[in-house]
């Protein structure tokens, strides 16, 4: 159907509803490792089909895997970023199932002793803070992948895929609006990429999110029939199928109709979801230690060891600027959305920028012209230095504001060698304090609106602001403001 059915104001419809949405999520991450999990086989996205596959990938008999530690590392480095308890004593366990795609016949996980326990992320949500809970982290390996669109007849297989090792991150079925569980992703894919552990992009599917959706009468206990939905592929998409997916579980639960526990898959086009196989009877996978791997311990030594190495976290840096450098919660969340961000932010700062300046800078100019040209901080043209130079000529009362972002930002980014001071001289954009031409600038105005003046005169002190506007346009910016200020209240009231 296009255009699809829209449902107008999801959180307002779910406010009135005597049905409360219960959502869990289960996440998987792409451990940013160069090779696979248990063999030496790189990770890289996109290259040629079958070309990452050694004889351990495509599972030939008589291969043995070899336990990637980079990889154990990592999920010790999420568990202890999000607050997770680390289990020491670990081992893998194979799932047993047949798919085209799975060359063993089996997967190696720690689905059934994760490697992390409990946890949490906080989000925000408009004023209100909540805390989501974490089930569990575990490490498995991922399997191959379906290409259904090479062939008319055939289905093929790349194996590049499989044994790459992916984190599942499983939350508790604690979250019970869409926008809520769009907050916890946003905020999961900081916290992988800022940690490293994960390049968090969806697109490519490093980063993939299965929801189970359930609804019960508010005020029950207990957990209704749930279903899970698969192929989100974007956090958008993830919140789109919860709020379909309740809007349906409502309606059936409304005609009478029985919900079946089951898989369904989000249909991003017609923005529906459909029935991909039915859940009732629980699959049995035969779960069995993984015999060719060994039991593994966690020291306390090195989990002491990557903490040490542990970046400052995006919620502590945020609380730091706001409490250290008197940073609003806007401008300090959006300095800390991504590391690339914060480090720009805090080499401005190291190179003897004021911080709410840098704040300002990074947040307006620097945001805008990232926007517009479709980029990230780490291709700004300007390094943090020659900004530097750039701001403090505002800062000390050379440049108005509005020049040096809209005049002089433009020009230095086009002349990577100048800098500002020169640039600034040569194109003759400095503020004047010469207060002939100030006084000339006022006379100017003042002539100009005579009407304005009258009923300055008569009382209506507030047009003194107005007048201040009008000398600056006058003198394209240049004028002194502050002097300006003092002559034209000279003038205005003598
Ligand atoms: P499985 O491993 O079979 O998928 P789990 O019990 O580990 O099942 O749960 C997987 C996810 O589903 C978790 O995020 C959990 O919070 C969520 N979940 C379980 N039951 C429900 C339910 N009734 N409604 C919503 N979410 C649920
Ligand atoms: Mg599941």
């Amino acid at each position: 159907m296009w255009p699809p059915p829209l449902i107008p104001n999801f959180a307002a419809v779910q406010e009135s509803s005597i049905y409360e949405l219960v959502v869990g999520l289960e996440v998987h991450a792409q451990l940013l490792t160069r090779t696979k999990l248990f063999c030496a086989d790189p990770t890289d996205y996109g290259a040629v089909p079958n070309t990452q596959v050694s004889a351990i990938s495509l599972a030939h008999p008589g291969t043995l895997p070899a336990m990637n530690e980079a990889a154990i590392g990592l999920a010790i480095k999420l568990g202890l970023a999000l607050d997770c308890e680390i289990v020491k004593r670990n081992y893998f366990a194979r799932k047993n199932y047949f798919y085209p795609d799975l060359p063993k016949g089996y997967q190696v996980s720690q689905h059934t002793a994760p490697i992390c326990l409990g946890g949490s992320i906080g989000i925000m949500n408009g004023k209100e803070r909540k805390q989501v809970i974490l089930n569990r982290i575990h490490i498995e390996e991922d399997a191959g992948k379906s290409l259904h669109d090479q062939d008319a007849l055939f289905t093929c297989i790349d194996l590049n895929r499989a044994g790459v090792p992916l984190l599942e991150i499983v939350t508790e079925p604690c979250i019970h609006c869409a926008e809520d569980a769009f907050l916890f992703l946003t905020e999961l894919r900081k916290i992988l990429r800022w940690t490293g552990v994960c390049d968090g992009n969806m697109e490519e599917g490093s980063m993939r999110c299965d929801a189970n959706i359930s609804i019960r009468k508010k005020g029950d206990t207990l957990l209704g029939k749930r279903v899970e939905v698969k192929n989100l592929n974007s956090i958008r998409n993830v919140k789109k199928a919860i709020e379909i997916e309740f809007d349906r579980l409502v309606k059936l639960t409304e005609e009478g109709k029985r919900i079946v526990q089951e898989t369904r898959s989000f249909d991003a086009d017609n923005q529906t979801t459909f029935s991909l196989r039915s859940k009732e009877e629980a699959e049995d996978y035969r779960y069995f230690p993984e015999p060719d791997l060994p039991l593994f311990h966690i020291s306390d030594e090195w989990i002491a060891a990557i903490k040490a190495q542990m970046p400052e976290l995006p919620e502590a840096l945020s609380q730091r600027m706001q409490n250290e450098f008197g940073l609003s919660l806007y401008d300090a969340s959006f300095l800390t959305s991504e590391r690339e961000m914060a480090a720009f932010f805090e080499n401005l700062i190291a190179a003897g920028t004021p911080p709410k300046a840098a704040a300002n800078w990074i947040s307006g100019p620097v945001k805008a012209y990232l926007n517009q040209e479709g980029t990230g901080i780490l291709q700004f043209p300007l390094t943090p230095i020659r900004l530097t130079e750039l701001i403090l000529l505002v800062e000390s009362g050379k440049l108005s504001f509005s020049i040096a972002s809209g005049k002089l930002m433009p020009e230095l980014i086009a002349q990577p060698q100048a800098s500002a001071t020169t640039l600034a001289s040569d194109l003759k954009l400095f503020q004047t304090n010469n207060e002939a031409d100030i006084r000339k600038w006022v006379d100017e105005v003042l002539q100009k609106f005579p009407e304005k003046l009258a009923e300055y005169k008569k009382g209506k002190k507030g047009l003194a602001g107005m007048f201040a506007g009008e000398v600056k346009k006058l003198s394209k910016g240049k004028a002194d403001m502050q002097l300006t200020n003092s002559i034209l209240l000279e003038q205005l009231n003598k």
